[in-house]
């Protein structure tokens, strides 16, 4: 294993265990390495400090450990390991009703770079950077170790979330046995996971605490469910007691997937419709609160309702990442406000808001700062009554607060 050496003075956010080292604090390296090779940095003067993957970019190493230990089977077991016993501690592992966790979430599990996502016996990866590429059949194996019967497959998916440049030529696939099984159970709620050709690993695992929350204020409200994906929200709304339920995203194939879970959890059920459409645009076609006629007393004859445009009064705006780097955030802050602000101008009085950011870029105060200055811009007297993140299975590594991506504000709107 070759050395790295810090410029002098920089190994201090390392001795607070934060695991990245950044290009900048690099002085030398003995050697030459390959984009992937595991590394041991070391200060100045030649004192050990931790072990990681080199990478190209402004993060220069990403640590797997403080210890100058091998980076061998043993360590690869005990990490995943460890990460299961968290699993089992939240109530995640052998759970009938919910078959769907994340195992292994980067940096929060001491393992960055590294995305593990349990859909029944399956296992998806996913490697964030090459380092984790190279190493990805000794993780699988160990994988394989430590959840035992518990796993028939794993299926490697990492074509695009590897830095390109590294001319990988990395392909998806099965590692370990294959599967044609892809449902998985969410609270007792059946989904179609797509991890083939689905974003991330097939499916949005970190909504699923939110998810419930919308399930117990669904009762009776007529909700709209924007950036609905594989419509996690729609059918929770659903089986909490919705009147109806309209699931929105520009893209088809996400509403094919909306309309292929509410059939495996509601067959035929008239209250959902789905749209392919561009949350702006499906908005603008909603009615301003203002013009609204009061509430129809809540149907008997829900197909009646199932026209556009509607008004709604249980909202969710759970949209892509605004803010991938840095340099984008003031544009993506202003992106939260206008669309917020949109959607309160729609709400009925006494609607619920469920608005998300997921974006690592923007803090939990500017993205609250965004959704407050929304609320002034459409007038309108708001109360927060939730403030929503990530849930357990998304760890946050304390020495690494840019874990904490997820955000989420439950909004009274009067
Ligand atoms: N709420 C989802 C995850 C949302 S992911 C869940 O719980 O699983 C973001 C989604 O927004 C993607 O499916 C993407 O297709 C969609 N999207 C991106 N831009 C959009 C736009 N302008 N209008 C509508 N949908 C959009």
């Amino acid at each position: 294993m070759k050395n790295l050496y810090l410029n002098k003075g920089k190994d201090e956010s390392l001795r607070r265990y934060h695991p990245w080292v950044f290009s900048g604090a690099v002085n030398h390296i003995d050697g030459k390495l390959q984009e992937g090779d595991l590394v041991r940095v070391l200060t100045h003067d030649g004192s050990f400090i931790a072990i990681g993957h080199w990478q190209i970019g402004s993060i220069a190493v990403r640590v797997l450990t403080f210890e100058d230990e091998p980076i061998d089977h043993r360590f690869w077991v005990q990490r995943i390991q460890a990460a299961f016993d968290v699993r089992k501690t939240i109530g995640l592992v052998d759970n009938p009703q919910n078959t769907t966790y994340r195992l292994v979430h980067g940096e929060g599990d001491n393992l960055p770079g590294l995305v593990i996502d349990i859909y029944g016996q399956t296992a998806v990866m996913q490697a964030h950077s090459v380092g984790m590429h190279v190493c990805r059949n000794e993780i699988a194996e160990a994988l394989r170790e430590v959840l035992g019967e518990r796993l028939n497959s794993i299926y490697y998916k990492s074509e695009t979330t590897l830095p390109f440049k590294a001319e990988l030529g990395q392909e998806n696939g099965f590692l370990y046995g294959s599967t044609s099984e892809n449902i998985a159970m969410e609270n007792g709620l059946r989904f179609h996971i797509d991890w083939l050709r689905g974003q991330k690993t097939g499916f949005f695992v970190d909504q699923r605490d939110n998810r419930a929350l919308v399930e117990q204020y669904a009762k009776g409200r007529r909700v709209l469910n924007m950036f609905c994906y594989t419509g996690g929200f729609s059918v929770y709304a659903m089986r909490g007691g919705a009147t109806l339920v309209h699931s929105v995203d520009s893209s088809q194939k996400a509403i094919d997937l909306v309309n292929a879970n509410i059939q495996l959890n509601f067959p035929n059920d008239a209250r959902h419709q789905a749209f392919a459409e561009d949350a702006f645009k499906f908005l603008d076609a909603v009615p301003n609160s203002e013009l609204r006629v009061t509430k129809e007393s809540t149907s008997q004859t829900p197909n009646s309702e199932l026209a556009t445009p509607n008004s709604y009064d249980l909202v969710i705006l759970d949209p892509p990442a605004f803010a991938k780097h840095r340099d984008a955030v003031r544009h993506a802050i202003k992106g939260y406000t206008k669309l917020n602000a949109r959607a309160m101008e729609k709400m009925p009085a006494g609607s619920l808001l469920f608005t998300f950011s997921c974006s690592q870029a923007i803090s939990k105060e500017q993205f609250r700062m965004a959704v407050f200055t929304a609320a002034t811009l459409a007038r309108r007297k708001v109360r927060l009554l939730h403030q929503l993140h990530q849930p357990a299975d998304h760890p946050v590594n304390i020495y690494h607060p840019e874990g904490e991506y997820l955000k989420g504000l439950v909004l009274y709107v009067e």
